[in-house]
């Protein structure tokens, strides 16, 4: 469990999930790993995902928290992911929907598109940074 689970971290068993891909928002339990999303059948996965050695993916997609740990290093075209914490080295565009949290040793090469950015200084970022922009705001249809 990553820090940022316990700040998001609600009693309820209950959860609203924005989907990824049409950024609507539905509930869905909080035992559940996977969903399909209501509004435009795709399929969601809810769960964090950690990475922890070498891994080439053309596309990395959850809902949940992507991490990268120290040794972690990511090759893949694109990650849509709720939230990113960097420790290690990723090259892929980055859309996350939650805080992007870089380390102080991590590597991030590849554009980034996230409401809030955190770095630690020494970080090496190399791509074009799209902070604070509403995801879905090139979108016609807002979650409400
Ligand atoms: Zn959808």
């Amino acid at each position: 469990m990553s820090n940022l689970n316990e700040a998001q971290y609600r009693p309820e068993d209950r959860q609203t999930i924005v989907c990824l891909y049409c950024g609507r928002a539905q509930d869905v339990s909080r035992r559940a790993m996977t969903l399909t999303c209501k509004f435009c059948s795709k399929s969601l996965k809810l769960e964090d995902i950690t990475i922890k050695n070498y891994e080439a993916r053309r596309h990395i997609d959850t809902c949940g928290i992507v991490v990268v740990e120290k040794k972690g290093q990511v090759n893949a075209d694109r990650i849509l992911c709720g939230g990113l914490v960097a420790r290690g080295r990723i090259r892929g565009t980055i859309m996350s929907r939650g805080p992007v949290l870089v380390g102080p040793e991590a590597e991030v090469r590849g554009d980034v598109s996230a409401p809030i950015l955190a770095v630690g200084a020494g970080a090496v970022l190399h791509g074009f940074y799209r902070i604070g922009v509403d995801p879905d705001a090139d979108r016609a249809v807002a979650p409400d």
